[in-house]
């Protein structure tokens, strides 16, 4: 018997590995193939093109031929890519002019009209766009490669940011302004939704392109949006709007803030009600716990707390962000209660986000790689997975660092963006969370969702007695 189990789970497993080859699969890290290295299904030359342009040869597809651009047309998404990030191995022949495009659209003949061109030229002369430009919106004017090589373009769209980065090297970050201006005769390389294109750009141009795989991405979020600074709600809604973002508005609840009690919690929810963003309960403090109720708690669509207020060993209140109230005379006893009051946290409050994670007072911030040594870091990820907390990846502290994202990832945690916003014009930018999320190869499925009624902490776990 054990070794029939054994043999089946052997099959098993080059089934998954031949699916994995095979256009459509999914990987492990949310990757998705566009191509199936053998032939041209999924995808659909322009048809008042000429039909010779594009070929398949030795697991690539070649653009060698007159003016034609091959659609994709498959299944993945219905051919129909919002956020997403794609990588597509590339390889020119000297003399070459080609292009990947995204955003989109079918079109029989002619130049697409619809979308970006993300440029494929290492020595054609006759466009002093090189490779990587995002085509007349942000050029580069020398390649970052070279003829004859195999490198890998990665693209990543998400909100109003397109990125473009040649093997793993960001060469182009780019974000459409409100209103966008599109460039003269080309009134529709707008931010939008659409498919991907590979071009045939002239008889003299040899480019191959293979592994075209994508990631879809969700919308982008940025959960840590605070409404002050004057800001309004009217100005956040329509920011969220043009940004092809959604925010999530949270009202600071507990000790020294204006909302301590159920009454003032259920005017913030009617202030919210109605608008297209995410309702969100910052908890202040350690005593929030017994200011609400579970009830009014659970209205909210999550709740979020730091660990940069708490009761030191001496019983002060300390905010951390405070420097008359932080006294570090030995950092690395400050540190473990540090990491105890973290897991505190995690295990006692009700919570779905631990936001400003592993921020450090002034006095020691610049040693925060050799503080938050491997064991205290991990202290804090098990907390957090355990208890099915998210970790916030905050853009204006930077916070956490790289490693610790890359082990909470390896743990099993999940995240989510926020700004943590100091005024009007810093809110949902979000280039920390973002680099990290490409860096760490974070999917969909790392990334919080808000938990439906019924499942949230404060209805699973309740108050600490
Ligand atoms: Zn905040």
């Amino acid at each position: 018997m054990r070794r029939i189990m054994a043999a089946t789970v052997g099959v098993g497993v080059t089934l998954l590995a031949s699916i994995a080859l095979a256009g459509g699969a999914v990987d492990e890290r949310g990757w998705i193939n566009l191509f199936d290295g053998t032939s041209l299904e999924g995808w659909k030359p322009a048809e008042r093109e000429d039909p010779g342009t594009f070929s398949v040869r030795d697991g690539a597809i070649v653009a060698h031929g007159r003016r034609n651009h091959l659609f994709c047309v498959g299944p993945v998404e219905n051919a129909n890519f919002r956020d997403f990030e794609l990588k597509v191995d590339v390889k020119t022949e000297p003399g070459s002019n080609g292009g990947i495009y995204f955003h989109t659209k079918y079109q029989d003949r002619n130049w697409p009209d619809k979308g970006f061109e993300v440029q494929v030229n290492n020595s054609y002369r006759r466009d002093p766009r090189k490779t990587a430009s995002l085509y007349k919106m942000e050029d580069v004017d020398a390649s970052p490669v070279q003829d004859g090589e195999w490198f890998t373009m990665h693209v990543t769209v998400w909100g109003k940011h397109v990125t473009v980065s040649v093997n793993g090297e960001d060469v182009v970050d780019w974000t459409e302004r409100q209103p966008p201006s599109p460039p003269s005769g080309m009134p529709r390389r707008l931010l939008d939704s659409g498919t991907f294109a590979l071009q045939g750009h002239d008889p003299g141009s040899t480019v191959y392109y293979r592994n075209i795989r994508v990631k879809p991405l969700p919308v982008l979020v940025d959960y840590h949006v605070h409404l002050k600074g004057g800001l309004t709600l009217e100005q956040a809604v329509e920011m969220a709007n043009w940004r092809r973002m959604k925010f999530g508005i949270a009202e600071n609840c507990g000790v020294g803030f204006p909302t301590t009690n159920d009454q003032a919690l259920q005017r913030v929810l009617d202030r919210l009600a109605g608008q297209p963003v995410y309702q969100a309960m910052q908890a202040e403090g350690r005593e929030w716990v017994k200011m609400f109720s579970p009830e009014m708690i659970a209205k909210f669509d999550y709740v979020f707390t730091d660990s940069m207020t708490f009761t030191d060993q001496r019983g002060r209140r300390t905010r951390l962000w405070i420097p008359q109230e932080v006294e570090v005379d030995d950092k690395q006893a400050f540190m473990d209660m540090l990491v105890a009051r973290t897991v505190g946290i995690l295990n006692d409050e009700p919570i779905d986000i631990y936001v400003n994670p592993t921020f450090l007072p002034v006095s020691i911030a610049s040693e925060y790689d050799t503080l938050w040594t491997d064991e205290r870091m991990d202290r804090v990820i098990e907390a957090a997975v355990r208890n099915g907390v998210a970790i916030e990846i905050n853009s204006r502290y930077k916070l956490p660092s790289e490693k610790f994202i890359r082990r909470a990832k390896a743990a099993g945690a999940r995240f989510a963006f926020g700004t943590n916003n100091g005024g009007s014009d810093d809110l949902g930018d979000l280039a920390y969370s973002r680099l990290m999320a490409r860096r760490c190869d974070l999917t969909r499925d790392d990334l919080f969702v808000p938990k439906p009624d019924g499942q949230k902490p404060v209805q699973k776990k309740g108050l600490p007695k």
